[in-house]
């Protein structure tokens, strides 16, 4: 006994099959039914059980005894260009592959030279044991429609229309789509690249519809569940490998076992139906965001040169309209994080000249009263009060520093002075600028630089740099040791700054190095957000590099590599280092 495949075949137990098969509730097509049915049932075997008169008629020849590997004897399955299509490809090949085939048009060429369009319907009947044993072809000789003449020119007015309505291009994607669907194909989806929160590619379908509403879900819930992966095998549309466009004439059984993932995904792209595709990149300004992808169900009427001019022309204009979107986002964010740092700024500048007015108005004040009574006032209290001025002056006039220095850098004008000079001093020399602050919030400093590492730097932006470094670890150590290295490694010095305090969280680590970043609140550390963009900035102007690497709660390690450039020999020699310099 054998068991049929499509809905509209249910109840089938025996080969002799005419009188119960019905046309039930296959979609319409855009085609003129001209006849009656043309059926056959074939064999795995290649037997022929049953072929009607009609189908004989249809394919212009006398009924078969046998049809081999799915080839009608002396006919050829065609694309609407004339090109063939092989057997396995056709509706009977499809069933007797255990496809089945829901009512389409395909073009046969028959035997007598002419062509005819027939809508075909097929399914596999299977044996009890699942196997496939025939195939169940329905045949309907068909008029086709001409195809519509695409109207470029005012599909891509009403596109610049609808993408220029709105600022947020994105927002007009899917009825972007609505113009396209149906009048170029059945099914269409937009790809965009776009950068994931570690800066990896992530690609990402921004709009997806299928003119049928079943097949619009369906096609949803594959791109949802199976997403557009490059790491995968055809895992996306070639126009995004390849960055030009790609055809694909028929989605085959062989395409479908090259790119599922796993069986659930195959089921979803055959439930598609049979659809050829067409994708172009969205190109703009030199870059590629993404890809525009066509599907085609009626696969018989092939993409042509200008339906492919205009999906070109369409995504050129699209891939504009989302560029300039993107610039447009950007400028509104760069906007809105310079207003939050003049705030930022603001309050910075402002918190050490309150303690230091405050200070200048009670000296004012204890100068006048001790003078009115004739006094001086004592050494000890101006030198309090000089003290608590110098510390402010010197806060405030390092902000004015950081500022002034960002402004440098943005404008190219970062001039370094270079000379040699030896790491392990220079840092030496911080720690030792640091040992009084470190010593009263109680926080161990130790140096770890048991040689000296020389190398052609800018003193005094060395100097800052490590003072950055040293300035963090003290600020975000939480009072615990902060350990500083200094090491030769090969043809480059290696600085680190080793804290036990607050730590960084994986996603904040290289973001730290923007300017303005910050990755604490501003209620419990002050700060610009600027000494560690100002640090890699001058270590890249030394050819070098600067990370850190952190775990939360644990500390942070920050690490500086910088090339030690051209030293002269007597520099090595007089400063003649065992260990690590000799690997250099
Ligand atoms: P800020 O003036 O805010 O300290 P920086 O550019 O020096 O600006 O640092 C940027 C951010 O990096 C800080 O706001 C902080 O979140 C984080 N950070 C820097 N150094 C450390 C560290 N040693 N431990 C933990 N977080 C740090």
């Amino acid at each position: 006994m054998m068991r049929a495949q499509s809905p509209g075949m249910s109840g089938i137990t025996s080969p002799a099959l005419e009188a119960r098969v019905t046309d039930g509730d296959d979609p319409p097509l855009p085609t003129r039914v001209m006849d009656a049915e043309g059926m056959m049932l074939v064999e795995s075997t290649g037997r022929v059980t049953v072929f009607n008169a009609q189908a004989a008629a249809h394919f212009g020849i006398p009924v078969p005894l046998r049809i081999e590997h799915a080839r009608l004897p002396g006919c050829e399955w065609v694309r609407d260009d004339g090109t063939p299509l092989p057997p396995r490809e056709s509706p009977l090949g499809r069933a007797l592959a255990g496809e089945p085939v829901e009512a389409s048009v395909w073009h046969v060429l028959r035997p007598d030279g002419t062509r005819v369009a027939l809508r075909c319907t097929a399914a596999p009947v299977r044996a009890r044991d699942g196997q496939v044993a025939a195939a169940l072809l329905r045949t309907h000789a068909v008029e086709p429609l001409p195809a519509p003449a695409l109207d470029a020119s005012r599909l891509l007015a009403e596109a610049g229309a609808l993408l220029s309505t709105s600022v947020d291009a994105e927002a007009q994607l899917e009825p972007l789509l609505e113009l396209l669907v149906p009048a170029l194909g059945e099914a269409a989806l937009l790809i965009l690249r776009t950068p994931g929160t570690l800066g990896e590619e992530v690609l990402r379908v921004a709009a997806s519809l299928h003119a049928d509403a079943r097949r619009h879900e369906l096609l949803r819930d594959l791109l949802t569940r199976y997403p557009p992966d490059s790491s995968m095998p055809g895992g996306v549309p070639p126009a995004l490998v390849s960055g030009r466009v790609g055809r694909l004439p028929i989605l085959t059984e062989e395409h479908v076992a090259a790119i599922a993932r796993d069986a659930e995904h195959a089921r979803l792209l055959r439930e598609l139906g049979p659809h050829g595709c067409l994708s172009v990149p969205l190109g703009a300004r030199g870059g590629m965001l993404g890809a525009l992808v066509v599907l085609r169900s009626n696969v018989l009427r092939a993409f042509g040169p200008d339906e492919e001019r205009f999906l070109t022309e369409l995504a050129h204009r699209t891939a504009l309209y989302l560029e300039n979107a993107r610039l447009y986002r950007e400028a509104r964010e760069a906007v809105r994080q310079r207003d939050e740092f003049l705030g930022i700024a603001s309050h910075e500048l402002k918190t050490p000249l309150t303690p230091l007015s405050l200070k200048v108005q009670l000296l004012q004040k204890q100068v006048v009263s001790l003078a009115r009574e004739g006094k001086d006032v004592p050494t000890e209290r101006v030198a309090e009060a000089l003290d608590v001025v110098q510390r402010q002056v010197r806060r405030l006039s390092g902000l004015v520093d950081n500022l002034l220095d960002v402004s440098r850098i943005t404008a190219g004008r970062l001039r370094l002075e270079l000379e040699e000079l030896d790491l392990a001093s220079v840092a030496a020399e911080i720690l030792y600028r640091f040992s009084a602050a470190a010593a009263q919030a109680g926080t161990e400093l130790g140096l770890e630089a048991p040689v000296p590492v020389v190398g052609r730097w800018d003193r005094l932006r060395l100097e800052q740099v490590v003072t950055n470094l040293v300035s963090n670890a003290l600020k975000y150590g939480a009072g615990r040791p902060v350990v500083v290295g200094v090491e030769a490694h090969g043809p480059l010095a290696r600085l680190t700054v080793k804290d036990h305090g607050i730590g960084i969280a994986p996603g904040d680590l290289s973001r730290i190095f923007e300017r303005f970043e910050r990755a604490v609140s501003d209620r419990h550390y002050g700060g610009l957000g600027l000494g560690l963009y100002i640090t890699r900035q001058i270590v890249e102007a030394f050819g070098g590099t600067v990370s850190a690497v952190s775990v939360p709660g644990e500390g942070a390690t920050f690490i500086l590599e910088l090339p030690r450039g051209d030293i002269p020999e007597e520099w090595l020699t007089a400063h003649a280092a065992p260990g690590p310099l000799q690997d250099a």
